[in-house]
């Protein structure tokens, strides 16, 4: 009898492959994944926004098509941010299809995935990921308090953007471990007790981890726990390997992935949003009103944020819920601006920075209309603004301006943010200058040691790869067709 094939895929969000592969010795399983499987290095859409890897993995579009680019994002119809739900932003993932053709389908805790719409598909949500989209869930109501009963919590909560000390990060790395072995158990579980086709499962620890345990020569990491982040590596391969344990490899093909990496962070975001008020301050000179303009306003939420100390910052922010954190995410970027008189801002973003243009006709109070003189000088002063800032040994911080429409096309790109602005790979500073805007001073403050680098990867294992019959998977937008290729379903549009 011939029994259906079966794709087993695990996740390792973030995962750096030069750290797995400097690592080896000390992670068996990765060790027998190279050893065993087929390697495909993957280009991915983290090349211009990192968050948008998992949307374009499971869907396979690109970030102009399904819209997103931050678990809170830009609504222009409200001029606010708004965290993104299945009211607004959904998408199908590429699994619902294969659901529908009659296979089994068992996905736990992609991230950035929305409230189960097919009920065929048993989908685990938001138990332990880096990204938290909103409450733990799980398509049947029993199985998540089944869930809850047998493996309680994942302790690694919400990631509080603040400075840390090396107690909390500590604390954060037993976290992480602790987290590793349990979501480990849990998808082990999940693995024998459900009927499947397609099994999915992400461990999030690398992402976190590599987020604020980052640590190399530089001084800004020394508070970092040496080791820490190797040790979260090590639970996470010791994870995959007990998830992994005893599966059929002829029956089975094994995928195990990274959409992204990690690298230390040179994200000088923290200069974005004052750059903005001063080239704003500048254009309105300029080109708006003939008057002397205003001092511009910071709004309250922003002033606190940058007075009150981290550690208090980041005791307050593990306290309250997620809808007060997100007011304060939105208030620190809209709080202060009066709309008539501010063409563009800065959005709160992570590894590259984001800049929203004020356009007329598609923000609600928009006031720059598009295609005009204005609009272009505008797009023009901003980007030659942040292209001519340098640190104080000369080193220009921006690598370039993208003009976010014309590179990531698609029915959802007014959703983007319109220009990207994609950093050198100079450490952080603290203090940047151009002739024009003048020295901006500005400390990190997102308490990130580590961000993002856009290649991936993935091991294959199994018939299919031993055969040399794998379809195309080059690329974090290659994963629906590759899937549905070797389990030999054809997904509809
Ligand atoms: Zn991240």
């Amino acid at each position: 009898m011939r029994t259906s094939p079966r794709v087993l895929m695990i996740g390792v969000d973030a995962g750096e492959l030069s750290l797995i592969r400097a690592a080896l010795p000390s992670l068996p399983t990765f060790r027998r994944l190279f050893d065993e499987g087929v390697f495909h290095p993957l280009a991915s859409s983290a090349e211009y926004v990192s968050a948008s890897v998992w949307p374009t993995m499971y869907t396979g579009g690109m970030p102009g098509e399904h819209g997103i680019s931050q678990h809170i994002q830009w609504d222009p119809s409200s001029m606010r941010m708004r965290r993104i739900g299945s009211d607004w932003l959904y998408c199908e993932p590429f699994w619902y299809g294969l659901a529908r053709a009659g296979l089994g389908v068992t996905v736990l805790d992609v991230p950035f995935t929305f409230e189960n719409r097919e009920p065929r598909a048993m989908e685990i949500a938001n138990w332990g990921s880096h990204d938290l989209m909103g409450p733990f869930q799980a398509s049947v109501p029993a199985l998540r308090r089944d869930i809850r009963r047998r493996f309680g919590r994942h302790p690694m909560g919400y990631e509080i953007p603040v400075s840390k000390d090396t107690g909390q990060l500590e604390t954060m790395r037993r976290e992480c471990i602790e987290g590793a072995h349990t979501k480990a158990e849990l998808a082990r579980w999940l693995r024998e007790t459900t009927r499947w086709n397609l099994f999915l499962a992400v461990f999030g620890e690398c992402h976190r981890g590599g987020h604020i345990l980052w640590r190399d020569h530089d001084v800004a990491h020394a508070h970092v726990p040496p080791g820490a982040l190797l040790d979260v590596y090590r639970a996470v391969d010791a994870g995959v390997g007990r998830v992994l344990d005893g599966v059929d490899l002829a029956t089975t093909t094994v995928v195990v992935f990274a959409l992204h990496g990690m690298g230390y962070n040179f994200s000088q975001e923290h200069f974005v949003r004052r750059a903005m008020d001063r080239i704003n301050a500048i254009h309105r000179r300029e080109d708006v009103v003939r008057d002397a303009p205003p001092a511009p306003r910071r709004g309250l939420m922003r002033a606190l944020r940058e007075s009150i100390p981290a550690p208090v910052q980041h005791a307050i922010a593990r306290a309250v819920p997620v809808q007060v954190r997100d007011w304060v995410v939105a208030r620190e970027v809209t709080g202060g601006v009066d709309w008539r008189k501010t063409p563009g801002i800065s959005l709160r973003s992570d590894l590259f920075s984001f800049v929203r243009l004020n356009l007329a006709g598609r923000e609600r109070d928009g006031m720059l209309a598009p295609g005009s003189d204005e609009h272009r000088r505008y797009v023009d002063h901003v980007t030659q603004s942040f292209l001519a800032l340098r640190t104080d040994t000369g080193a220009p911080i921006v690598r370039d301006v993208v003009p976010a429409h014309e590179v990531l096309a698609g029915a959802r790109r007014d959703l983007l943010p319109d220009m990207i602005l994609r950093w050198t790979d100079e450490y952080p500073a603290t203090s940047a200058r151009s002739p024009a805007l003048g020295t901006i001073h500005a400390a990190p403050d997102s308490g990130r040691t580590g961000e993002h680098r856009p290649g991936g990867f993935a091991l294959v294992l199994g018939a299919a790869a031993k055969s040399g019959g794998l379809p195309p998977l080059a690329h974090n937008a290659d994963f629906p067709g590759f899937v549905a290729h070797l389990l030999g379903v054809r997904l509809g549009s």
